[in-house]
């Protein structure tokens, strides 16, 4: 362990204000991003972290902040933005603004969210009025910038979160007129789960002499969500599903869905099944997607079908498993997708369907996160073998249109790949300390 220890956040000197913050959200130890980040980030020093969500990254720049507004006040009548956090969605901004409320509530700091799809009129209100903190998506805090009703000059304190998230977006060209607008003497953080060569070149462009802390492998999927998957047909999926929240210890279930359509459909027949379920995705108005999302953590349902992008930065406590119902075609997704169970230190199961016509983006999935998932098979769905076996004979693709299941035993079995947790990449480079 390189870092000094801190296994309680009493060893941090926190001002009194933000611990009592800390303490009501009932944490007692730093998690393993926090223990390593905030002794840089609490001294001043540009920080790029590594980390998935569900590891405690938002805390881990959200602490700092509050700690630095605190300690040094703006002084002035009026209430400059003295700290900025992009988020590439807006349900990451919202999730970003609540912890920095209830971390901060004992602060009198006050925090605004910026973002698209909704009217400007109450965000204008907000910025006119004075805010400390900004959390904001590129594309509503370029328009205010532009009306002239933002200015970032005073900002000390820049967090790019999910910074990869941007870039795959397509934010980046927006993210750097962003920091262009920011004063040079600032502290930046880049929090990212992936660091792929677009990233390190952002982070090289805007960051001075930054820590690197890397928590886990950085393929690594939280080390805290144990994997499976199960090869079926695609028209055995939904009834796979069923059976599996029939048959798993099943809270909270998160199914992702490739289209807004086929999400539809699965909640469509999920609630014809008799469960309780709730879609999420873009073609719902903001004001939908924040009262299923409130009804999902309130247990009203007991599952959410989601898209990929409208499950982006979702931050449910006690989400127990997460349902790959199509294995996604860009491995960086699926990391995204299992990150919504075992959050913090609970523990959780991601199950991946895999198709014949998905076998590929499976093999790409392990490849990625370099190690192999465990396939598991249910009695009463067979694997699409015939199907499989065409392909491996380069045969012509088929899936399997009749739908009939085949008898089969179940065999668990296969390796298991729980991760493993560790940190690392960390070397003294000084850093600047002021801002
Ligand atoms: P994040 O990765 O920031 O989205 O955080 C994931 C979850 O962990 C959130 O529900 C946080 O409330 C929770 N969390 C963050 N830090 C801690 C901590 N030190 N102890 C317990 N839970 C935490």
């Amino acid at each position: 362990m390189s870092t000094p220890s801190v296994d309680t956040f009493d060893a941090f000197g926190f001002a009194p204000s933000v611990l009592r913050g800390v303490r009501d959200a009932g944490y007692t130890t730093p998690t393993p991003v926090q223990a390593a980040a905030l002794p840089y980030a609490l001294d001043g020093i540009d920080v790029v972290g590594v980390a998935q969500t569900g590891t405690g990254k938002t805390a881990a720049f959200v602490l700092p902040i509050l700690d630095y507004l605190v300690k040094e006040p703006s002084g002035g009548k009026r209430r400059p933005i003295r700290a900025l956090v992009v988020t590439p969605t807006r349900e990451l901004a919202i999730q970003v603004t609540e912890a920095a409320a209830q971390y901060g509530k004992h602060t009198g700091l006050r925090v605004a969210t910026i973002y698209g799809g909704v009217g400007k009129g109450k965000q204008r209100t907000a910025l006119r009025n004075g805010v400390d903190v900004v959390v904001a998506t590129p594309g509503r805090l370029l328009d205010f910038m532009g009306e002239g009703v933002l200015d970032l000059g005073f900002v000390d304190v820049l967090v790019l979160d999910e910074a990869d998230r941007m870039f795959d977006m397509g934010f980046i060209k927006d993210v750097r007129k962003i920091v262009a607008a920011v004063p040079e003497q600032r502290q930046t953080m880049l929090f990212s789960a992936t660091m792929p060569p677009p990233i390190q070149d952002l982070a090289k462009s805007i960051l001075y002499k930054p820590e690197t802390v890397e928590i886990g492998e950085r393929r690594d999927p939280a080390a805290t969500v144990t994997q499976r998957a199960i090869r079926v047909a695609e028209s055995e999926k939904q009834a796979l599903l069923e059976r599996l929240i029939e048959t798993e210890d099943v809270d909270r279930m998160i199914v992702f869905s490739r289209t807004k359509y086929r999400a539809d459909r699965i909640r469509k027949k999920l609630d014809r099944a008799g469960f309780n379920a709730i879609a999420i995705h873009s073609n719902r108005s903001q004001g939908q997607r924040q009262r299923a999302l409130k009804g999902f953590e309130a247990g009203q349902y007991q599952i959410m079908v989601a898209t990929d992008i409208a499950a982006r930065g979702i931050d449910v406590d006690g989400v127990s498993h997460v349902v790959n119902f199509d294995a996604p075609n860009v491995p960086e997704d699926y990391i995204h997708r299992i990150g919504r169970t075992g959050r913090a230190q609970a523990t959780g199961d991601a199950i991946t369907f895999v198709s014949a016509e998905e076998s590929s983006n499976f093999d790409a999935i392990e490849k990625h996160t370099g190690r192999s998932i465990e396939q598991v098979r249910i009695d009463g769905f067979e694997p699409p073998a015939l199907a499989t076996a065409l392909q491996n004979a380069g045969g012509k693709k088929r899936s399997n249109p009749s739908g009939h299941r085949s008898r089969q035993k179940s065999q668990g079995g296969g390796r298991n790949s729980k991760g493993r947790a560790g940190s690392g990449g960390r070397g003294r480079n000084g850093g600047r300390g002021q801002r």
